[in-house]
């Protein structure tokens, strides 16, 4: 088999590059570690460094036989203050601060911001956080042009560019700023596998992106980054219009109260399985790791319980980017895994297609079916054959106890797939009959030591497999 993978977890494990992570010594251990998705985030760092990371990462898969999955992640219209004289400014609660459009350098009592509508979308009332929500302010007037007065509720010291968030405002930026637009024509051009949209807060955002990916003539898909209020509100809309979804955390957590996030996780992981859209569930999962060689119970608690609610990966953020232990994270998140894989239950969704005018009805039918018949009778396998991946996607929202892999002649998906729950995606292109095809790669699972003789293996594909057409065939046959 052609595609190597060194730790068999079925759980996904995405880790953010960054100075910690990016050369090729580290990136080929965190691989054999179980590192599956490299995220790269356009947050920070330059195209040049960014271009280096990806053909880094494209060249350690090339020598390791692996495919992994480069997710871009654009910054969207992230709010942030400007810079600040002496590198700090107490806020004091009770006192008041003017927040003012433009370039300056906060100082006596100003800040600035570069969000240019800030002054015309905020009304009196509303809370001003700064700093992941550390400092807390209210809106005590607008001008409607360039100048609010804000009233300090939490104060703290405020240092330069640090992040500004509106929960409670209507944001008129759009959802693709002009960095944004840069970042993806950049992205693109590097034919990266997954592009993640930040601050999504309706359907059309994502539509907006997947038109611009479209135009730009790539196939790259979209993962939404929920963390806006507004987000929460049109879910089913940006789970129908999205291929992938993030549970952003941090952000989530200071748009909304963080004690609503715990529930919202397991809601939209829920969600996400039901639609069959893989998620990720990120952010401060092994914070500690990031100054630390261990990370803490809770830590170890949270990541066992993302993937009990069922995530289809888990992410490193600052751990693997800028921490100290990048590599002893990745191995402390792929330890939790494999054990609670190993005994522990993930809730499986009973999910048959109810509507027999869907497009994907007979594809979606045989998929359920499917993973009825693995579990009935403990098929060691669940074998599809496809192009789009959408099969294989399917079979693995609905979590099965068999593992699945995916055979496919389409190169642009292999490491796509990375990121989905279960699949082990391999090339494959001798599609010379449907008996052929099935025997020939019954032997390779059996060469490449991933079935035994007396397991059941389950095929899915599409008859006539020359056509590849839309999966309407199961087989059930035994090695
Ligand atoms: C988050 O807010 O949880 C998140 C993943 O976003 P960022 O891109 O800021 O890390």
């Amino acid at each position: 088999m052609t595609h190597k993978n060194f730790v068999s977890k079925s759980t996904k494990i995405v880790a953010t590059l960054g100075p910690a992570s990016s050369n090729a010594e580290t990136l080929e251990t965190l691989i054999r570690e179980g590192l599956n998705v490299a995220r790269i985030n356009f947050s920070h760092g330059s195209h040049e460094v960014h271009g280096q990371t990806i053909e880094t990462v494209r060249r350690v898969d090339v020598s390791l036989g692996t495919y992994t999955a480069i997710l871009a992640d654009l910054q969207g219209p992230k709010l942030r203050v400007g810079d600040i004289d002496g590198g700090e400014m107490p806020l004091v609660a009770g006192e008041n601060l003017v927040v003012r459009v433009g370039e300056g350098v906060g100082k006596d009592g100003v800040v600035y911001t570069d969000y240019v509508s800030f002054a015309k979308d905020v009304t009196p009332g509303e809370r001003v956080l700064m700093d992941d929500g550390k400092l807390c302010l209210r809106v005590l007037s607008t001008n409607g042009i360039d100048a609010v007065e804000c009233e300090v509720i939490h104060g703290g010291p405020l240092r330069p560019r640090k992040g500004l968030n509106l929960p409670e405002t209507k944001v008129s930026l759009p959802c693709i700023t002009d960095k944004d637009a840069a970042d993806l024509a950049f992205a693109l051009s590097k034919d990266v596998d997954w592009i993640g949209l930040s601050f999504v807060r309706q359907a059309s955002d994502i539509l907006e992106l997947k038109a611009q990916i479209a135009a730009a003539g790539k196939h790259a898909k979209v993962v939404a980054k929920i963390e806006k209020p507004e987000a929460i509100e049109d879910l089913e809309a940006i789970l129908e219009a999205t291929d992938a979804v993030m549970v952003a955390r941090g952000d989530l957590g200071v748009e909304m109260p963080m004690q609503q996030v715990p529930l919202l996780q397991k809601e939209i992981v829920r969600k996400c399985m039901e639609k069959g859209r893989p998620v990720i569930v990120a952010t401060q999962m092994l914070e500690s790791m990031i100054e630390s060689p261990t990370p803490t119970r809770a830590e170890v608690n949270d990541v066992a319980n993302a993937v009990l609610d069922g995530a289809d990966a888990v992410m490193l953020s600052g751990e693997t980017s800028v921490g100290k232990y990048p590599v002893e994270a990745v191995a402390a998140m792929r330890k939790v895994i494999e054990n609670i894989e190993e005994q522990g239950e993930v809730e499986y969704p009973e999910r048959p297609p109810l509507h027999p005018d869907d497009e994907r009805f007979i594809s979606d039918s045989v998929c359920y079916n499917a993973c009825r018949l693995a579990r009935r009778v403990h098929a060691a396998a669940i074998v599809t054959m496809t192009f789009s991946g959408y099969t294989a996607i399917q079979v693995s929202s609905m979590r099965p106890k068999a593992k699945i892999f995916m055979f496919t002649a389409n190169q642009r998906v292999l490491c796509q797939m990375s990121l989905v729950w279960g699949v082990y995606a391999v090339p494959y292109n001798k599609m010379v009959s449907t008996d052929h095809t099935i025997s020939d790669i019954k032997s390779m699972l059996k060469q490449g030591g991933r079935v035994q003789d007396g397991d059941f293996v389950i095929h899915l594909a599409s008859m006539p497999i020359a056509d590849a057409g839309m999966t309407n065939m199961l087989k059930l046959s035994r090695v």
